[in-house]
């Protein structure tokens, strides 16, 4: 478990790690990153670099946090990836459904699998899923989410133009520009049609960056605002 920066969520767990590119917006991918990193300096966790690896002694650190927590599940890789065994996805679930005082985003690029094997899952109030959308590509994984309880989409990083977006029964979206040495750009109308697409569906709105060589510089305020919309967790203010 670690604190994260990460505007919409207060801390990572990753009970797996590991990954491969999937799609145009794994690019630039922060988690193989920060595994090369901490490879380096010898982490066990990441000694097997960003092979797809299953960690249960993570399993217990849920029911070890004081409080209710926010969590992302998996910053690191990417839960609904082939190779994780559908006997630790179960597991996983275990932990959330055994610990409702957490609110716990799980987010991915799986969408079919997670649409394969969404109704053996159990869907307790406290788990959000997301599924990233970085560009009309990759459009049809919103309809994969449809039948999970709390759901969301991660727009980040917004590549191209989310004109057509089905909305219904989405809880939440981010938007979010990409950052890094060589960030693909992000268009401010696209970011504008997002938000109406949102107001029309009166579905959450989050702009969480807008990225580029220097995040911090280029912030996150869109047209005088911060838009820090989130379903109902009392500790975020909603601000418009
Ligand atoms: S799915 Fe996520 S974790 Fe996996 S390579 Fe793509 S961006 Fe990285």
């Amino acid at each position: 478990m670690a604190q994260s920066s990460i505007e919409w969520t207060e801390m990572t767990w990753n009970p797996t790690t590991g990954c491969d590119k999937v799609s145009a917006g794994c690019k630039y991918c922060y988690a193989e990153v920060m595994t090369k990193r901490l490879h380096s300096m010898g982490i066990e966790k990441y000694k097997d670099g960003f092979k797809v690896r299953v960690h249960e002694d993570a399993l217990n650190i849920p029911y070890t946090w004081k409080g209710s927590k926010v969590v992302f599940v998996n910053s690191m890789s990417d839960l609904f990836h082939p190779e994780v065994p559908l006997e630790f996805i179960h597991k996983v679930f275990e932990v959330m459904n055994n610990t409702p005082q957490h609110t716990f985003q799980v987010l991915t690029k799986r969408a079919e699998r997670l649409y394969e094997l969404h109704h053996n899952l159990n869907w307790t109030n406290n788990i959000w899923m997301g599924v990233s959308v970085e560009n009309e590509q990759v459009i049809d994984r919103i309809d994969f989410l449809r039948e999970t309880k709390i759901k969301f989409l991660s727009c980040e990083p917004l590549i191209g133009p989310l004109s057509n977006m089905n909305l219904e029964n989405i809880n939440w979206v981010i938007v979010g520009g990409e950052s890094g040495r060589n960030p693909r750009p992000m268009k401010e109308s696209w970011v504008w049609d997002i938000k109406l697409q949102c107001q029309e569906k009166e579905v959450l709105f989050f702009f969480k960056q807008w990225g580029g060589k220097n995040k911090k510089k280029s912030g996150r305020i869109l047209a005088g605002k911060t838009y820090n919309e989130m379903p109902g967790i009392n500790k975020f203010s909603l601000q418009h």
